[in-house]
């Protein structure tokens, strides 16, 4: 979101050299400069210690296919934080280790995820009123259920990561 006019006083913005990121939108009257804003989503492949995935469906992501606990940041929190909220909040799970893994820029919805894979020693699950349901699959079946690989899905690229072993956290 590129503003054009103040987003806390209404003041037409001009534009100011700021250093390197040269000509950005400024508030004259809040002496403050208003960079261009997008949204950040974090996003999690969640394994159990039997080395299962966790996916869900939810219908207003998609009919078709299972995506991963993923939601927006909020402000003053940490990536680290806002994921492990989020899934607690969508499937009511702790995480036992974390591990960030990856950025991506999601054209479609102009956003910027941030991919984690997050590990957990719980399998009881506490699913939010967005989350239609959820289940535990073998690591092999989660490519036959989430969107097809794709550039911008960073979904594939986290399964992608764990499935290499690189970081198996057990
Ligand atoms: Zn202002």
């Amino acid at each position: 979101m590129v503003f054009k006019y103040c987003p806390v006083c209404g003041n037409k913005l001009i534009k100011k050299q700021a250093g390197d990121d040269g000509l950005i939108p400024f508030c004259k009257q809040c002496n403050c400069f208003r960079f261009n804003l997008f949204p950040v989503c974090v996003i999690a492949l969640i394994v159990n210690t039997h080395n299962e995935v966790l996916l869900l469906k939810q219908s207003y992501i998609s009919k078709e296919y299972s995506t991963f606990v993923a939601g927006y940041m909020q402000e003053g929190e940490s990536a680290e934080a806002a994921i492990n909220r989020e899934i607690k909040e969508e499937v009511g799970l702790d995480i036992s280790t974390l591990r960030y893994v990856t950025s991506l820029w999601f054209h479609l919805k102009q956003t910027l995820m941030l991919g984690f894979i997050a590990q957990t020693d719980k399998d009881n699950l506490v699913l939010s009123e967005e989350v239609d349901s959820a289940e535990w699959v073998p690591l092999e079946t989660v490519t036959d259920k989430i969107y097809p690989k794709h550039p911008d899905n960073i979904a594939y690229v986290l399964y992608e990561e764990y499935l290499n072993k690189t970081d198996k956290m057990e």
